[in-house]
């Protein structure tokens, strides 16, 4: 599954691809990848004339904003857009097709199909559903350690699946979290309420520049991620403990564990990231 730097990276591209692009007609040859409106017809006839501003991202949803309307859409395990002419031959399993005024297409591929699209009115999407309860954005300018420490300490349970739960920070994703926790030097089973301040700062610093890093790298190309452009991401190079069972950490050379945490495979480094002694199994 493409995770928030992916998304970012699809983001920026999109946005360079199709921001000023008005919509002559839109297919829909899969039904069900369109939540709202119930009938992809009536998406299809709203969608009409609409001419995009700009495409904006919110947690790992895609938000295609138009003149008078928001195309919200999750990529899920293999959703892929692609800019293409209308004479190029469309390819198998490409689902939705937005034909534009300029003779260009912005094409909607799914092998799994478990994407999604969602149209609203234009500032009805962030309080609708699947957006209305998201929590914070770790990228936004907004996103402060002491907002973040405040959440946390609150938190009775393990970090790592705390971290993972989007309805406090969106998007951080299984790998990103497993990075965070090493550069923090946190173990990823200890309960949130137990870490220091100091800790808490560090993990949010440490979120915020993994998220950054990658996004700088184009995401990372673990699975088969491929941006809107066909470039593959590249920060898969700079992983320091994600996939890394029993490889020497790269901090003090102590081999790396795997565990399953919160029901997710979990990297860590059982020296650089302790366990507090009272919460040791
Ligand atoms: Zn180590």
């Amino acid at each position: 599954m493409p995770e928030l730097p992916e998304v970012e990276t699809v983001r920026r591209t999109l946005n360079t691809l199709v921001a000023g692009k008005t919509i002559d007609h839109v297919t829909v040859s899969l039904p069900r990848i369109i939540q709202l409106p119930d009938d992809h017809k009536q998406f299809e006839i709203e969608l009409q004339g609409h001419t995009i501003e700009k495409v904006e991202r919110r947690g790992k949803f895609l938000r295609i904003v138009m003149d008078h309307l928001v195309l919200v859409s999750h990529l899920r395990m293999e959703g892929r857009y692609g800019v293409y002419t209308k004479d190029e031959p469309v390819e198998k399993h490409t689902h939705v097709i937005f034909h534009f005024t300029d003779g260009t297409e912005l094409r909607y591929k799914d092998v799994r199909q478990f994407g999604t699209m969602h149209l609203f009115k234009k500032d009805e999407d962030l309080q609708s559903k699947p957006l209305m309860h998201l929590g914070l954005e770790p990228l936004a300018p907004e996103f402060t350690a002491e907002q973040f420490i405040n959440l946390m300490s609150k938190r009775r349970t393990m970090i790592k699946p705390v971290l993972l739960n989007q309805k406090y920070v969106v998007g951080i994703g299984n790998i990103y979290v497993d990075e965070a926790l090493f550069r923090s030097g946190i173990h990823p089973e200890q309960i949130a309420n137990t870490l220091t301040a100091e800790q808490l700062t560090r993990l949010h610093e440490a979120i915020v520049s993994t998220l950054a890093d990658a996004v700088e790298a184009g995401g990372s190309s673990i699975k088969s991620y491929v941006n809107g452009q066909g470039e593959m991401g590249m920060f898969q190079h700079s992983l320091r403990i994600y996939g890394r069972k029993a490889e020497p950490c790269y901090e003090c050379g102590t081999l790396v564990e795997k565990t399953v945490v919160g029901g997710r495979g979990t990297h860590f480094c059982p020296v650089c990231q302790p366990l507090p002694t009272r919460q040791k199994h």
